[in-house]
């Protein structure tokens, strides 16, 4: 075998590899498992939020509470003083801010119902969340194990490349190795080519007669181009 041709060889290796790669990042069940962790991810911080507005609301109505004790104490208070009080102004005065303590207090009293119930929205809400948090996560298990067995295979598929491109690198000269692998990044990995027929399938383009004959005409010492895209071309 000649030594472009093991060169093919181990182009045909290294695309391998790459496609490999490529596949590792696109694997269906790498996609599944990724959705089912944002799921789960999405599910939790949402029932976080949850948490935290029940809190506030929580304190909400421990204040609001504590606002009608205070307002009662005021009213009793203020009820003792009526009793004692002679003068009509005085007491139509006392009357006044009784009324407007009692008005405060009716409007802690909607306000305590409106939290204790969006409380409770939030609570049968929170189950709901808990209850999808929990079969995503059996679902976020099952793909994880399933992303393993393809990772797994991938990762033996790769295995068995490597050695054989290990081998076959061994017996490429080492500076038409050491320009193969300068070459590549700047051919998107594809840096050497076969004519088939009279097409470059690095580029898929036609070569024209002249250009095959200038081709053949390469001196052994010198690497033989594509004339469209300058990639190693093998005959
Ligand atoms: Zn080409």
């Amino acid at each position: 075998m000649s030594d472009l041709e093991r060169l093919v060889e181990l182009q045909e290796i290294d695309s391998a590899l790459d496609h490999s790669a490529y596949r590792r990042s696109h694997l269906p069940e790498r996609i599944h498992h990724r959705e089912l962790a944002a799921a789960t991810t999405a599910a939790r911080a949402a029932l976080t939020r949850n948490l935290e507005r029940r809190a506030a609301l929580d304190s909400e109505y421990s204040a609001l509470e504590a606002h009608g004790r205070e307002l009662d104490t005021k009213i009793a208070r203020l009820e003792g003083q009526m009793r004692n009080v002679v003068v009509t102004r005085e007491a139509e005065a006392i009357q006044r801010e009784i009324g407007l303590l009692r008005s405060e207090r009716d409007a802690d009293d909607e306000r305590g119902l409106l939290v204790l119930e969006e409380n409770e929205q939030l609570a049968a809400e929170a189950a709901a969340l808990q209850e999808q948090i929990d079969a995503a996560s059996i679902a976020e298990a099952d793909a994880a194990a399933a992303l393993a067995v393809a990772d797994a295979t991938l990762d033996r598929e790769v295995a068995e490349l490597a050695d054989r491109r290990t081998a076959t690198a061994a017996d490429v000269p080492s500076a038409l190795l050491a320009e193969y692998d300068t070459r590549r990044p700047a051919f998107a990995g594809v840096a050497v080519a076969r004519l088939q027929g009279t097409r470059c399938t690095g580029c898929h383009l036609d070569l024209s007669r002249v250009e095959i004959e200038a081709l053949r005409a390469v001196p052994g010492d010198v690497l033989p181009e594509c004339p469209q895209c300058a990639r190693i071309l093998v005959r």
